[in-house]
Formats: structure tokens, C-alpha cells, sequence
């Protein structure tokens, strides 16, 4: 199927390892020119000539740096001719108990996971409208829907950003000028990221890493983790010409493993 997005351009945040890369790479197959984001140089310059092996004929531009910081979602959104395609995507929180939580930490995660997507959406979406394009896909967490209690964190700052997205995403001026916004939930995703929450568990618990992730692929009817090219192969349709008519909606991608019929 052609997507029908060749030649648009899209920032994708967070996009040097993991789900920011295997949606950058989905885009990069499909024709669309990029400006990528991670904090280090090294790996964001690895993966952005990664991406134009993938496709030779798109542009692909790197800003470093953190993007929870306002000069760099600046330098990101100035780096990009015109932005019709957003993809929010930041580290997470780490683990936790509440109680050891301090007013700082709940404010990184809001700052990192809620309040920066919602600067980049405030400061491309009305750009979409006025161009008559414009997909944003947020990447959340499966956490949004089935609360994970260590997790605390994540749950409490990424919920903050899906209620506001489903006020956002179906206002009239965005949806008639053909602008749609959703959510992608993660679920488990063979990422350094899991790899490094699999490690603290078994830590915790005091065996090996691979007895945790057995334990783990139990929970997942799919019995394996996902694979980054899957997850950025459903975030590409969503960003599609064919999606046009699908906003405001949280799409979990999780192997099975949320036992709800809704
Ligand atoms: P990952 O493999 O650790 O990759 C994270 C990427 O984000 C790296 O490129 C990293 O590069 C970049 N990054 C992190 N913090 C950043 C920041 N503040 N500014 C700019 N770039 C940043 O993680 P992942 O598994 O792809 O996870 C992506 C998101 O999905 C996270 O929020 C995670 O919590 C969420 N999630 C993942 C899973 C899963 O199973 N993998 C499940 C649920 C939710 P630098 O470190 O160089 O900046």
C-alpha cells in the first residue's frame, strides 16, 4: 500500500535507538524527509545515515540535545521546512515508589512526558490546519490504559497528556483541515529500554534477567516482545493519507496482553 506521504517532511523526538527509530525508519521507507532528535551525537549521527541507506532520495536532519528543553524543540521545529508529521517521544520516568518521589521528580515527568509534546503540538498543529495535513502520533504507554504500580510516574504523566490530546484532537479546526492527533501504547518492546527495566527487576526480585523475561512473555499471548519495525510500521499508517479519519484515538500495541474487550 502506498501511504500516499512521500515527500512531507516529519520530526520524530527521542528517534536515535528504539520506537523513535523504528517509526523514523518506517517514514524514511516511505519517501518522508526527517529531522531527527536524541540527546547523544554520536548515536542520533549513526541512525540518521541508517536512515538515508533506507531511502536515498529523502532528506534527513539531526538536531542533538534534550526536548525537554525549549531551545531544542526550537531547533528542531526550525530545522524542519514544514512540519506535517510530529511524532512526540521523550525517555520515561524511571521506577519507583511514590513515596520516595520528591515534587522534582513528578516535575520532570510532567515536563518530560506531558507539558513537551504539548509545546510541540501547540507550536506545528495550527501550521497542519492552515496547509490542510497534518498527522501527530504520540508515543505513551500501554500504563495509560493498564496502570503498572511501579510505574507511577508514567502513569500519572502520560494520562495527563492523553486527556488533554482527546479534548484537542477532535476540535472542529483541526479535523475539517484534515489534522489528525492519536496515541500510540506500548506495550513490551524489545528496546535498551526494557532491557534495562528486565535487568532492575531481576535485581530486585534476585534472579537472572532471563528468568524475568520468561516470566514476562507469560503475561503476553503473542509470547514474544514486540520489535521496534512493527510498532513504527502502525505509527507510519497512522501518519498515511488513509488515516485521515482516525483522531483522538489510543492505540495499544501490546501482543495480547491487555484482557479487555474495549
Ligand atoms: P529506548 O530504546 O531507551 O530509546 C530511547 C530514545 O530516546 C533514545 O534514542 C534516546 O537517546 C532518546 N531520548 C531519551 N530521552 C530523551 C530526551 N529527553 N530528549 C531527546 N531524546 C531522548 O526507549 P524506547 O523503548 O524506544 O522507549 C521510548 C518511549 O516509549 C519511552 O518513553 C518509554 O518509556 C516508552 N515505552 C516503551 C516501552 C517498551 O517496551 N520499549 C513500553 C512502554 C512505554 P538519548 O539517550 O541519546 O537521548
Amino acid at each position: 500500500m502506498d501511504l500516499g506521504i512521500s515527500g512531507r517532511w516529519a520530526v520524530v523526538c527521542a528517534a536515535s535507538k528504539g520506537l523513535g527509530k523504528g517509526c523514523a525508519s518506517a517514514l524514511a521507507q516511505e519517501g518522508v524527509n526527517l529531522v531527527v532528535n536524541a540527546r547523544g551525537v554520536e548515536a542520533l549521527e549513526e541512525t540518521a545515515a541508517y536512515l538515508r541507506s533506507l531511502n536515498p532520495m529523502i532528506e534527513v536532519r539531526c538536531v542533538a540535545g534534550d526536548i525537554s528543553h525549549e531551545n531544542i524543540r526550537q531547533a528542531v521545529v526550525s530545522a524542519c521546512p514544514h512540519v506535517d508529521i510530529l511524532i512526540n517521544n521523550a525517555g520515561g520516568p524511571p521506577p519507583g515508589d511514590f513515596r520516595d518521589w520528591t515534587r522534582d521528580d513528578w516535575l520532570s515527568a510532567v515536563e518530560t512526558n506531558m507539558l513537551t509534546p504539548i509545546e510541540l503540538i501547540k507550536t506545528t498543529v495550527d501550521g497542519m490546519a492552515a496547509r490542510g495535513f497534518g498527522r501527530i502520533v504520540n508515543i505513551t504507554s500501554s500504563a495509560v490504559k493498564a496502570p503498572i504500580d511501579i510505574l507511577g510516574l508514567s502513569n500519572g504523566a502520560r494520562s495527563g497528556l492523553t486527556g488533554f490530546v482527546a479534548g484537542l484532537a477532535r476540535q472542529a479546526r483541526l479535523t475539517e483541515r484534515n489534522v489528525t492527533i492519536n496515541n500510540l501504547l506500548p506495550g513490551s518492546f524489545d528496546t535498551d529500554r526494557l532491557q534495562k527495566t528486565l535487568q532492575r527487576s531481576a535485581q530486585v526480585a534476585g534472579i537472572e534477567v532471563s528468568d524475568i523475561a520468561q516470566q514476562r512473555l507469560q503475561t503476553i499471548p503473542a509470547r514474544r516482545f514486540g520489535t521496534a519495525e512493527e510498532f513504527g510500521a502502525v505509527c507510519a499508517f497512522l501518519c498515511s493519507q488513509h488515516a485521515s479519519y482516525m483522531t483522538g484515538q489510543n492505540v495499544l500495541l501490546d501482543g495480547g496482553q491487555y484482557q479487555g474487550t474495549f
